[in-house]
């Protein structure tokens, strides 16, 4: 896929503009083929659709190859100016602009009622040098995530709770999946996102307690009621396991603690981004503005 780089002078060249109402348009294939996992590695992109999270990933400062947006937009007045900001905004930043039919919009959202506004967005993820311990720190490790809509809930849980990121462990679902930037409603763009194998996660793990961190593992044969924990002296991580396995034995064995989310209803265990929830709740509680009367 064509990308656009800074001229020599080292100024943005604005994007092109092309108008586009064919299917079989290769851009469109190519954009289209992105629905799969490895076409968006090995292209180091991804598709977000609509304008909210348009203007979030520009806003984020994300780099938008392609912006593509309904010509039929044009009959929604309030719409229409909001997109033709952004597409301007957009462009002059480097990104293509393609204007195109909403059966090209459909075909690439697999959606009856497809976004007025589709962009292709390149993929970031934070080194994992950016992972310090430092006073008052929460972070989130998710062990072999399963679920897309899961870890979009959970990113965005995170972004809400001011969590500093989520380390992603071992074999994971694909963050930048259709499905997991849906789910987090334009918080995937103000989450720093890490990827490490179980080893490399070991030894972060081993070298954060050295510096006094805690490491907080959610298990259900906790021997720690969750909210027995103090969460308000060191840097801590919050280890969340696997969908189906829960944490691995070496994982759960690198935790200060195990903690246990007490329940007396008959399910035998909560959904993972649920149990997440609570635990960054129960973390931040401390943090969390006091609201309402006499507050
Ligand atoms: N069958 C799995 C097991 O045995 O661990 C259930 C995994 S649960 C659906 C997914 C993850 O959510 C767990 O690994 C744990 O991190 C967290 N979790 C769910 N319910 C929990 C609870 N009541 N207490 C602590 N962690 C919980």
């Amino acid at each position: 896929m064509k990308q656009n780089l800074p001229s020599k002078q080292g100024v943005m060249k604005p994007g092109r503009v092309e108008e586009i109402t064919s299917t079989a348009n290769p851009r469109i294939k190519a954009i289209k083929a992105l629905a799969m996992k490895k076409n968006r590695d090995s292209e180091n992109l991804f598709v977000c659709e609509g304008l909210k999270l348009a203007t979030d990933a520009l806003d984020a400062g994300w780099s938008i190859k392609t912006l593509l947006y309904s010509k039929n937009a044009a009959g929604d007045d309030g719409l229409r100016g909001r997109i033709e900001a952004l597409s301007t905004k957009a462009r002059a930043r480097g990104s293509d602009i393609l204007i195109t039919s909403d059966k090209v919009l459909t075909a690439l959202t697999r959606r009856d009622n497809p976004q007025a506004v589709v962009a292709v967005v390149e993929q970031k993820l934070a080194s994992p040098d950016e992972i310090q311990c430092d006073p008052g720190t929460t972070w989130i490790a998710l062990d072999r995530v399963r679920d897309p809509g899961n870890l979009g809930t959970i990113i965005r849980t995170c972004d809400a709770l001011g969590a500093q990121g989520v380390i992603l462990v071992g074999q994971t679902t694909d963050p930048f999946a259709l499905e997991t930037v849906r789910a987090t409603m334009g918080s995937l763009f103000h989450t720093h996102l890490f990827k490490m194998d179980e080893e490399s996660f070991i030894e972060l793990a081993q070298s954060w307690r050295k510096t006094g961190g805690q490491l907080v593992g959610t298990h259900l044969n906790g021997a720690v009621d969750h909210r027995s924990i103090d969460y308000s002296q060191a840097p801590q991580i919050l280890l969340m396991g696997n969908e189906q396995q829960g944490l691995t034995d070496d994982l759960a064995a690198t935790c200060t603690h195990l903690a246990l989310i007490s329940m007396n209803g008959r399910a035998d265990s909560l959904n993972l981004s649920v149990a997440t929830g609570i635990m960054l709740f129960e973390a931040q509680r401390h943090k969390l503005a006091t609201i309402g009367a006499g507050a």
